[in-house]
């Protein structure tokens, strides 16, 4: 059976930081001139090297994108439903050894919180949950869904990673999207990270996206956590892993999010820093690698930040995210697994985006196309 893992297996995470770090000036130039770059340029693109040439990458980041995406950005939110966890993570407010009060949330509440999210005027909705398999496992995740598939167009989930077969089951729910982030390709720094717990597997984590893609989940969410590990291969591993999705599950729809480390209950100071332009640089490489690539942005960066990438090259992002169960409305104290930091209203989102000459897009699919496809 077709895994990710073979393909990754045969990549020395040494030898691609050595290769990425000794790009010159003219490659960086050689690969611009291209009309359709290839995964090995990708790694030129990231390169320090590459950092005078962002002004030209972002013009063309921004020309790829309105080609295939117009100028439109998607709105979706994240609704929180657990803070229980059975995986220590050292980044992370909902580790299992921090000792915060657990919360679930009950239909009653979830409804609850549903109601306020429609109000702001979101379609598209992300179910987020820690990772404990008793509390919040597959019957869990199904009864949510089918609680709230009355409600949304579009439902995302991230969560434990799962089963084949259990992917099934909630895409016939009503299930959209999955995102699950390798956290870092870095298989030592992994370990380090995730010391306890079922994420303690990487392979397992790995393959994920392999289980999702012969599920037929239409859309899979990929990433790495920056801070964990040098963002530059952490980057290339993620592109890599993208290009092999791809081409094995070609009907299924890939979307990319970018995650820098935030302030939590237990602070972990980021091994390697992620620089404003670091990001940029990095957004626009992998559009110009990519023109269909969903890029997504989350309320973890700044007003200021949010402001400016919206031309480069992104296609979603969320707004007045809380990122603790109930944080909406039912239990707004609660611990939240990281802090935002673009404290903005919805309101105040659309109208930056719509004075970009940007349209805000609440939905692009219909729930009744889920079912069956
Ligand atoms: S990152 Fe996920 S798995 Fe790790 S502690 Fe947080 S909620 Fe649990």
């Amino acid at each position: 059976m077709s895994s990710f893992k073979n393909v990754f297996e045969s990549y020395d995470w040494n030898t691609l930081e050595q290769e990425i770090y000794a790009v010159e000036a003219e490659q960086v130039r050689a690969v611009l001139d291209k009309e359709k770059v290839a995964l090995e340029d990708f790694k030129v693109l990231i390169a320090p090297a590459a950092k005078p040439f962002i002004e030209e990458m972002a013009q063309r980041s921004n020309a790829l994108t309105k080609k295939r995406f117009g100028t439109t950005i998607q709105m979706y939110i994240p609704l929180y439903l657990s803070n229980e966890c059975q995986n220590i993570c050292t980044y992370c407010g909902f580790s299992m050894d921090n000792k915060i009060k657990r919360k679930t949330l009950t239909d009653v509440e979830i409804l609850k919180e549903v109601e306020h999210i429609k109000s702001l005027g979101y379609d598209h909705v992300l179910l987020v949950t820690g990772e404990a398999n008793r509390s919040v496992g597959i019957d869990y995740l199904k009864n949510a869904i089918a609680l709230i598939r009355p409600y949304f167009s579009n439902i995302s989930i991230e969560v434990q990673p799962l089963e084949q077969e259990e992917y099934e089951v909630l895409r016939q729910a009503g299930l959209y999207a999955v995102l699950v982030y390798q956290e870092t390709y870095h298989k030592a720094t992994y370990k380090m990270h995730h010391p306890k717990g079922k994420k303690s597997n990487f392979d397992y984590r790995l393959e994920t996206p392999d289980r999702l893609g012969r599920a037929g989940i239409h859309k899979i969410g990929i990433g790495a956590l920056f801070g964990l590990e040098d963002w530059r291969v952490d980057s290339f591993f993620t592109a890599l892993h993208l290009k092999y999705l791809q081409k094995t599950y070609w009907k299924t729809k890939y979307a990319i999010s970018f995650p820098r480390l935030r302030p939590h209950e237990g602070e972990l100071q980021p091994k390697v820093e992620m620089t404003d332009a670091d990001l940029v640089q990095l957004i626009c490489a992998y559009r110009i690698l990519d023109e269909d690539v969903e890029l997504s942005m989350s309320t973890r960066e700044s007003e200021v930040f949010r402001n400016h990438i919206i031309p480069l090259g992104i296609t979603s992002i969320s707004a007045e995210s809380k990122t603790n169960p109930g944080g909406y409305t039912v239990e707004k104290e609660s611990l939240e697994q990281f802090e935002i930091c673009d404290e903005r209203s919805t309101a105040e989102i659309t109208e930056m985006i719509h004075s970009q000459g940007y349209d805000v897009i609440w939905k692009d699919w219909d729930r009744n196309f889920t079912i069956g496809f």
